[in-house]
């Protein structure tokens, strides 16, 4: 005999706009939580300056940011696509940060591409732009 499974008919419903927004919010901050600070990361490291320019696919500038971290900040190194995504995709500057301070670099200039679909099974991506300039101080005498 072959078991009879009840099939349960389930709303498919998934998480709305607004159940998106604070789960991403959640996330962000247990992120900041595992993060831990500039000085328990990176001691050597006095001030940590990252500007981006998120760049659309038709290369308009959509938004510049800069950022500034101390010792005592923690170490969020991401950021959120403003692209056609809508926030979706996401830029990890933190292994390109990790590399620049383990060479004892200054200054450095990166790009990406935001890679992510624009709905679920879509041929089309985001296509946006990050240029990002990352600046780093160190403490004097490391
Ligand atoms: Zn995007």
């Amino acid at each position: 005999m072959q078991p009879v499974y009840k099939h349960k008919k389930r709303k498919a419903a998934g998480p709305n706009k607004n159940e998106k927004k604070v789960m991403r919010e959640m996330e962000a901050e247990r992120r900041i939580g595992m993060a831990g600070t500039l000085k328990e990361r990176y001691p050597s490291v006095q001030r940590l300056t990252i500007q981006l320019n998120f760049i659309s696919p038709q290369g308009h500038l959509l938004e510049q940011q800069t950022r500034h971290y101390g010792p005592a900040d923690a170490c969020d190194f991401s950021a959120t696509c403003l692209g056609r995504c809508g926030g979706t995709g996401s830029f990890d500057l933190e292994s390109k940060i990790k590399e620049v301070i383990s060479t004892r670099r200054a200054a450095s200039d990166n790009t990406g591409t935001c890679q992510e679909k624009l709905y679920p099974g879509s041929a089309d991506c985001c296509g946006s732009r990050l240029q990002c300039k990352i600046e780093v101080s160190y403490q004097p005498g490391n």
